[in-house]
């Protein structure tokens, strides 16, 4: 078992997973994101290293070539990707690490790390999600069917994970993660090592 809890949220698009997994490293210091690579092109704020790693698809094909990734997946016509190395090194030096990835993404980790934390975001109701993702103004009323069908399978997909957590309320979102970790932090299969400690430790009782 690694050190570092292994942590991997998805969930629907509009379930506001992004929104809740940020403000959640904003309050935990000390869990690690994982950056993805990616072939899609950067939207307008994001940065190359900080919202993911940037590949032209001949890169990232190189990258599966020299098992470079934990898990891979073909996400709405480009590809993404969970680099390996960041996050075994990460765990191995008893680090948490937060992994925002798809459903696929997720059920493959869940298959190598059966360890992880899996924790699916919600919406509130269909009709939330509705409202959420038309506020965006980026859909055309095709895409928009397209998307609330998909997050309807993708919801039934819940069953895989072990937590589910509500997005109504951010800040309660949160709480609820957090919440997640410091139980997952003790469950006695995390501590084993700590417990046997206890046999090597001298005592003295006094007489
Ligand atoms: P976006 O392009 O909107 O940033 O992300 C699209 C989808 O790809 C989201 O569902 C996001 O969680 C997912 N995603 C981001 N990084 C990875 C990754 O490394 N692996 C997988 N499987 N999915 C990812």
């Amino acid at each position: 078992m690694s050190k570092g809890l292994l942590i991997v949220v998805s969930g629907p698009s509009g379930a506001g997973k992004g929104t809740v997994c940020s403000a959640l490293l904003a309050k935990q210091a000390d869990i690690k994101l994982s950056i993805s690579a990616t072939t899609r092109a950067p939207r307008n704020m994001e940065k190359p290293g900080v919202s993911y790693h940037y590949f032209t698809k001949e890169e990232f094909i190189e990258q599966i070539g020299d098992d470079g990734f934990l898990e891979y997946a073909e996400v709405y016509g480009n590809y993404y990707g969970t680099p390996k190395k960041f996050v075994l090194d990460a765990l191995e030096a008893g680090n948490d690490v937060l992994l925002e990835i798809d459903i696929q993404g997720a059920l493959k980790i869940k298959e190598t790390y059966p360890d992880g934390v899996f924790v699916f975001i919600l919406p509130p109701t269909l009709k939330e999600l509705q409202k959420r993702i038309t506020s965006r103004g980026t859909e055309t009323e095709e895409s928009l069917k397209k998307r609330l069908g998909a997050a309807l399978e993708e919801i039934e997909l819940a069953f895989e994970y072990e937590y589910c957590i509500v997005n109504d309320e951010v800040d309660a979102a949160v709480e609820e993660m957090e919440a997640v970790v410091k139980a997952e932090r003790c469950l006695i299969k995390r501590n084993h090592e700590r417990i046997h400690n206890y046999r090597e430790e001298e005592f003295y009782v006094e007489a």
